[in-house]
């Protein structure tokens, strides 16, 4: 069953034709992956999906929700992990995530609940009461991930999420991002 579907999407950053007019669909529980070189429009085309940016031209639907007419509802739907860090350095794993998980769920049971099973489903039990500031990079993406998954969105983006990564690393987040896919997750990454 599609979940995503994009068609003649464009973008023109004033005469920078940054996205050229692409159409794809994404169907439920899919692991996708957008390529390209540098400066092909990957990052541009993902903050469209997510409705951070509006196209030029072209249409993005999610079960019938369209972007630029129902962003509220699409942003329950999706979770986004970007490249730049985007947690509390002198917060601890934990505190970070509850003090944004509870921007999402207002009963601190239902809230402890839910971190305690993405910390475990992410494995990053062993450094939860670290300082973000003090963990090495693919401690910080996983942590990254799962902010991005609070909400329990259907769909996660992530924009280039193993780059800058060593390869042991990367390996690790490729494990991780498996492990959301059969936990029914949709995938798109770049
Ligand atoms: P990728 O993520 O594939 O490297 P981007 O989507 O970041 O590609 O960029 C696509 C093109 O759009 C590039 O030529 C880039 O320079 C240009 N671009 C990206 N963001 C902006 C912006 N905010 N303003 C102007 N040009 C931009
Ligand atoms: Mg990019």
């Amino acid at each position: 069953m599609k979940i995503l579907e994009v068609s003649g999407l464009q973008k023109n950053y004033k005469d920078i034709n940054a996205v050229k007019g692409i159409d794809f669909s994404v169907n439920k529980g899919e692991f996708v992956a957008l390529l390209g070189p540098n400066g092909a429009g990957k990052s541009t085309t993902i903050n469209i999906l997510c409705t951070l940016l509006k196209p030029t031209a072209g249409e993005v639907s999610y079960e019938g929700f369209e972007i630029g007419k129902d962003d509220e509802n699409i942003r329950k739907k999706i979770g986004i992990v970007f490249q730049d860090n985007v947690m509390d350095n002198k917060l601890s794993v934990r505190e970070n995530l509850l003090t944004r998980g509870i921007l999402y769920h207002n009963d601190r049971k239902i809230l402890k609940v839910k971190v305690d099973n993405i910390i475990s489903t992410l494995k990053i039990n062993d450094y939860e009461t670290q300082y973000y500031g003090e963990l090495s990079g693919g401690q910080r993406r996983r942590v990254d991930i799962a902010r991005a998954l609070l909400h329990s969105p259907e769909i996660l983006f992530l924009d280039e999420p193993t780059t800058g990564l060593d390869p042991s690393t990367r390996k690790l987040i490729w494990e991780t991002m498996e492990t959301l896919q059969k936990e029914g997750l949709t995938i798109i990454l770049t």
